[in-house]
């Protein structure tokens, strides 16, 4: 009944909250027979991504839920109505989810550009200062967004942004909740897994709440706009240097130096405010961390000229400066 219900628990089916979010979603609703699905772009960890048509070229995202697991459900049902509030344009065009079990789909525009990960590792891409401003410009805004929205992205990395002529298109908002729970409810073992590439981007408060359990859920991590802020300085990182930091280094090393304070430097960057604006979304303290908003009045401020791009992979080590 609604008197019982615990606002702090997911919405079960027979909960009136689960049918008052059915009911608001429902415009949303894609008919699963309405979707042409064609070729497979890519299998993440919750499913896979399907090139498609549905009034024109869009992307849909599959989900591997089981369905008799209300959790996954409900949880994917929170993220759909968060998708459907975001208005921006860096931001993926959210055109609506297929809601009925066993298709549990989101379609959003297809991103015709590449990754910016793969963008910065192309040799061929001529990336000068003033374009790696514009586009960590880009990333800030539509992250500010998404924070005044009161969304927390979660899994902002350079393989969830593309780049169409020039512009950013951040993707994969708020779907860390379905994605771990899948990965973590699929896990027989007490081991930490760990997906490629993801410690870099997590901030030290994240990475010291890892712990080795086959239930994870997303409230077990400290996600907060701050987490964010921190992703956003490996992503400026990556646009610096062309790599990740610590990226030959075994992930416990990796969760011990950040634990300890300790983050990579781009020794070859020349500017100093490059590297302030690092340091300062790399800050231990999360509540010392920048808001994106303040953030893209200092990348507006920066003196392009003046800026170099690394050229190859630097080794040093810094304490994260708590000033
Ligand atoms: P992870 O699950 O760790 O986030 P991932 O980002 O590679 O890994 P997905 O987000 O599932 O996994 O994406 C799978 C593939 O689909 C990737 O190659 C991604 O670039 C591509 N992709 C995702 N969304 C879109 C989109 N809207 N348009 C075009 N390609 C997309």
């Amino acid at each position: 009944t609604r008197q019982n219900s615990d606002p702090q628990e997911p919405p079960r089916r027979n909960d009136w909250r689960w049918h008052q979010r059915s009911s608001v979603l429902s415009e949303w609703d894609i008919p699963y027979e309405e979707l042409e699905i064609q070729d497979l772009i890519g299998a993440g960890r919750f499913g896979r991504v399907f090139k498609g048509k549905w009034h024109g070229d869009v992307a849909i995202k599959v989900f591997n839920i089981e369905t008799d697991n209300d959790l996954q459900l409900a949880s994917f049902k929170t993220e759909v109505s968060m998708f459907r509030k975001t208005r921006h344009e860096n931001l993926v065009l959210f055109m609506g989810a297929c809601m009925k079990l066993p298709h549990l789909a989101i379609v959003t525009s297809l991103c015709k550009g590449k990754t910016l990960y793969d963008t910065v590792r192309d040799r061929r891409e001529t990336l000068n200062m003033s374009r790696i401003v514009n586009i960590a410009t880009q990333i800030a805004q539509g992250m500010g967004y998404l924070h005044a929205r009161e969304i927390l992205h979660k899994d902002l990395k350079s393989k969830n942004i593309f780049l169409e002529n020039g512009k950013v298109v951040i993707t994969d908002f708020g779907l860390f909740s379905v994605t771990k729970l899948i990965q973590y409810g699929e896990r027989k073992d007490d081991t930490l897994a760990i997906p490629p590439g993801w410690l870099p981007y997590l901030a030290p408060e994240v990475i010291t709440s890892l712990r080795a359990t086959s239930q994870y859920t997303d409230s077990d991590l400290p996600f907060s706009q701050a987490s964010d802020v921190y992703a956003f300085g490996t992503v400026w990182y990556e646009l610096l240097v062309g790599d990740l930091p610590f990226k030959t280094q075994p992930a416990e090393s990796i969760i011990w130096q950040v634990g300890k304070g300790l983050r990579q430097s781009p020794s070859n960057v020349q500017s100093r405010d490059a590297k302030d604006i690092l340091m300062q979304c790399w800050k231990t303290q999360p509540d010392k961390r920048p808001q994106f908003s303040h953030l893209t009045q200092t990348l507006d401020r920066l003196p392009r000229k003046r800026l170099t791009r690394s050229p190859s992979t630097p080794l040093h080590l810094s304490r994260s400066a708590e000033s």
